[in-house]
């Protein structure tokens, strides 16, 4: 039986098949390819960064892609894990709270993604969950296989059918051989089966070690990493070897031989300057044209597309490639130690600084235990300061004491979501006469909680989920920086994720002490912008959104734009007077 006659012979359920496939209403079979990127050896190889690479120069060529990232962890969404543990929470536009992975995918592909795009095992098994209680096993005791791998199936396919994509890029989270990823492995394998030749392609990304004692490439940890994709009947059709230095010959001869893939298959992914520089090592490696031949792709490329987007992104590579004036930028958190936290701040100042033609170095500076009168030594050197999100009260005075030191001494400050929150703090003690401002996420009777619990978020208890979420509209005043910034645009849509707000009952003294509230909510008297005068401060902005979600190499966020181009001023004027400033 071919594939097409086996996809259309499976029933959704009966007794008599084994063959339980749940198929989403208008899948069309055929249409949709999909590529699977599996992780050998160790976690950490930047699976994500190079399926989304791998997925931008097919997007290139004039394909139209879909990833999705499925993730073994029971959790809901990544909204109650630590940043610590697991890097950034990353918010889509539809709210979802995911991996910081699909950060990746939006600013590598410039292209949106939502909930279609995550999974967790914890949906799956929610979903057939839901389904068993609804009745709709008829009777059938659930398995993991057909049932769970079933739900995996229709979750690709679903996303085929709403995409309409021409490759699905599928990353499995984790390395093969891990417990909870197995059954997404299995689904995979029988998605290969259904769907016939030339439909899926299989990745394998490896890493190739290089003991500094032997100085010499060791391939054994891939090949046997390779064996347990093998055994669990995924034939890889090409294998993407990561590694400190360009990956031998000898070592990748090996690899090809052991796990009966082509030697031109076998690939040399080793480390690069930056991650925008692996599409171009993808298309100089001719990684992708053996994904179009497995596909058998070649009749839907567009070469023209191809030769104007290649141009874009060699002009952004050449612009990153050639900055060398830098500016330093201190970022005041609570995460500093573990920089994941904070990865799309990072890559918001690396746009900025880009198209702003030069290269931004960041200060790490740790917030807890700061006093009042230790920011200005701490902050001296610096052009610029971001304040970024957090929860919590730790740290909170340091920042509010790094805010202090910025808003009078004329440094350039972007403050996102918590940092919003504690430039209105800050402002309120100092300038508008309310001594003891403070947040009710911090303390209960704060003498003027001037921040403080949105009303909807009163009623919710429990921590997952609930918080103000996703992308949200911004009406800008014009004539403000912040309508400047953003090309004078009325309105804007930004990404959040907050629970606190400004108290309205606050707004209005703050206002008559100098504070700005340049973005609001259409609707709501939420404040989501604020600024100082231009006349009083070279560059003081603070959104209650967090801006730098939706930055991208060719898109930089304005916020983090107009902080750039603010402390390349300061910078400047540093150099011609020192003392001055
Ligand atoms: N903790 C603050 C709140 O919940 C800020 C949140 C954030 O910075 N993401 O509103």
């Amino acid at each position: 039986m071919n594939s097409k006659n086996l996809l259309s012979s499976i029933a959704n359920i009966s007794d008599d098949t084994e063959f339980y496939t749940p198929m989403p209403g208008g899948y069309k079979p055929g249409k949709t390819k999909y590529v699977g990127v599996f992780g050998t050896v160790m976690s950490g190889l930047g699976k994500g960064i190079f399926a989304s690479s791998l997925a931008r120069v097919l997007k290139d060529k004039g394909l139209t892609v879909a990833p999705i990232k499925l993730e073994g962890y029971l959790n809901l969404d990544s909204g109650t894990l630590n940043p610590f543990r697991h890097g950034e929470v990353f918010v889509l536009d539809d709210g979802m709270e995911c991996d910081m992975d699909l950060g990746t995918y939006e600013r590598m592909l410039d292209q949106n993604m939502s909930r279609a795009n995550f999974s967790t095992s914890g949906q799956i098994f929610t979903a057939v969950l839901e389904k068993e209680r609804r009745g709709g096993y008829l009777g059938r005791d659930v398995q993991m296989i057909p049932h769970v791998t079933g739900e995996v199936k229709s979750k690709l396919r679903q996303l085929a059918v709403e995409s309409d994509a021409d490759v699905v890029f599928i990353e499995i989270g984790g390395t093969v051989g891990d417990v909870e990823n197995a059954y997404y492995i299995e689904a995979l394998r029988q998605l290969a089966f259904e769907e016939g030749p030339n439909s899926t392609c299989w990745v394998a990304l490896t890493y190739i070690l290089q003991p500094p004692a032997l100085g010499e490439q060791k391939s054994k940890a891939a090949q046997l990493g390779i064996k347990q994709l093998l055994e669990a009947g995924v034939q890889p059709h090409i294998i993407a070897c990561r590694g400190i230095k360009p990956v031998t010959k000898k070592a990748r001869e090996k690899i090809a031989m052991y796990s009966s893939v082509p030697y031109e298959r076998v690939f040399s992914m080793h480390d690069c300057e930056s991650v925008y520089v692996i599409p171009e090592m993808v298309r100089e490696a001719g990684l992708d044209s053996a994904v179009v031949d497995i596909l058998n792709l070649a009749e839907r490329l567009h070469p023209e597309a191809e030769k104007t987007a290649r141009q874009t992104w060699d002009d952004y590579l050449s612009k990153f490639r050639h900055a060398k004036e830098t500016v330093t930028v201190g970022i005041a958190g609570k995460y500093t130690s573990v920089r994941d936290s904070y990865a799309s701040v990072i890559k918001a100042l690396e746009h900025a600084g880009t198209n702003c033609g030069v290269r931004v170095e960041i200060d790490w500076i740790e917030a807890s235990g700061m006093k009042a009168d230790q920011a200005v030594d701490k902050l001296a050197h610096l052009h610029g300061l971001i304040v970024p999100g957090g929860f919590g009260s730790r740290g909170a005075e340091g920042k509010i004491a790094c805010i202090h030191h910025a808003r009078t001494s004329g440094l350039p400050y972007l403050g996102l979501c918590l940092g919003f929150q504690l430039a209105v703090i800050e402002y309120a003690r100092n300038m508008a006469g309310l001594a003891g401002a403070g947040s009710t996420e911090f303390e209960d009777n704060s003498q003027h909680p001037v921040i403080d619990i949105l009303p909807e978020q009163k009623q919710i208890e429990g921590l997952g989920g609930n918080m103000r979420l996703g992308g949200q509209d911004v009406v800008l005043t014009p004539g403000s920086l912040a309508a400047q910034l953003f090309n004078g645009a009325p309105e804007i849509r930004l990404r959040f994720r907050h629970r606190y707000e400004v108290d309205p009952r606050y707004i209005d003294q703050l206002v008559d002490a100098g504070m700005i509230f340049s973005g609001k909510a259409p609707d709501y008297p939420i404040m989501q912008v604020l600024e100082l005068p231009v006349s009083t401060h070279p560059y003081f902005i603070a959104t209650q959104a967090h801006s730098e979600l939706t930055s991208r190499p060719l898109r930089p966020d304005p916020f983090f734009f107009g902080l750039i181009q603010a402390a390349v001023d300061v910078k400047s004027r540093q150099n011609k007077s020192p003392q001055t400033v």
